[in-house]
């Protein structure tokens, strides 16, 4: 009868421990989710994702891009039927790359000025090799994108508040630079000028940038040799990649948990708000992030745009 409870009670405490062990107990690094990039939505002029504010669009949605406004004169890429897919998405791993590796006389720096303000300059050259452009002639890419546009040194200047504030109403996005990547080049929203999803359409190289009509080299989606280069993933929210022009920081494509977060997954800024590494410290604070997915960087200005 003795041995019989001593057992009982050993079985019951095994039950015990093995019921409170939990996989997710916090020690455990959960390896960190891949995403697919076969099957990815296409960004499209309303009443889709673009919206246009001067083209009776007064509003920013969830999902979308809101532009000011769409040049008369636009140009680029629109053929993207080799790597649509038969549901209508599109596959990032079928799409040509613009080849190459240039390096370049990266200038880039980033300081408090103390009185609140973040001062950022540089020569808008990138800190990483870019493909060759002009897209060159009997590439794969030039088959799709003659982009004839090569790539010059511009003066970076911006004081952003160190602190950014949500404005009182979101404002919208125009063409040019919406932000600044810590690798000293400009990140933009995710239209063509044609009004189409620029990632999808356009020829970028394998940091996910091209260069553009003001000769400015700049980003549209976040590739992993970007993110790699910016801070190697290793668990957990993404680290920094940028500044938005309203001062706010872009993050790259994992949440608080190290998941893949999508578009749906943020406000119609493309955005939200948690504990985030600010200037070194943990703080609560508004700020985006830069998905696989349209709009990809930015929805709206949650801040006010310098
Ligand atoms: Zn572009
Ligand atoms: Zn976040």
């Amino acid at each position: 009868m003795l041995s019989i409870s001593h057992f009982q009670i050993l079985l019951i405490v095994l039950i015990t421990i093995s019921s409170c062990k939990k996989p997710d107990d916090g020690d455990d690094i959960v390896p960190p989710e891949t995403p697919d990039l076969t099957h990815l939505p296409f960004g499209g002029v309303a009443p889709t994702n673009i919206l246009i504010r001067n083209q009776g669009n007064p509003d920013p949605d969830f999902l979308s891009l809101w532009l000011c406004g769409l040049p008369s004169n636009g140009a680029g890429a629109n053929n993207a039927g080799d790597w649509t897919n038969p549901d209508g998405t599109w596959d990032y791993t079928q799409k040509p790359q613009v080849e190459g590796n240039v390096t370049w006389n990266h200038e880039f720096n980033i300081a408090l000025d103390g009185n609140g303000n973040r001062i950022i300059t540089g020569n808008a050259l990138p800190n990483h090799p870019t493909g060759v452009f002009p897209i060159q002639q009997g590439t794969a890419a030039h088959q799709y994108d003659g982009n004839p546009n090569v790539i010059s040194e511009h003066v970076v200047y911006y004081s952003l508040p160190e602190m950014p504030e949500i404005a009182s109403s979101p404002s919208c996005v125009g063409f040019g630079p919406a932000g600044i990547s810590l690798t000293g080049c400009a990140i933009y929203h995710g239209a063509s000028t044609l009004g189409t999803d620029a990632s999808a359409h356009e020829m970028l190289d394998r940091f996910g940038g091209h260069t553009d009509g003001t000769e400015r080299y700049h980003y549209h989606f976040p590739a992993q040799d970007l993110q790699d280069h910016i801070h190697l993933h290793e668990h957990g929210h993404s680290e920094l990649m940028g500044y938005m022009i309203d001062g706010f920081g872009i993050y790259g494509p994992h949440g608080e948990n190290g998941e893949i977060l999508t578009s749906a997954d943020l406000d119609e800024c493309h955005g939200h708000t948690h504990m985030i590494r600010w200037d070194g410290e943990m703080i609560e604070m508004y700020h985006y992030h830069w998905t696989y997915d349209f709009p990809y960087t930015i929805g709206c200005y949650r801040g006010t745009p310098q």
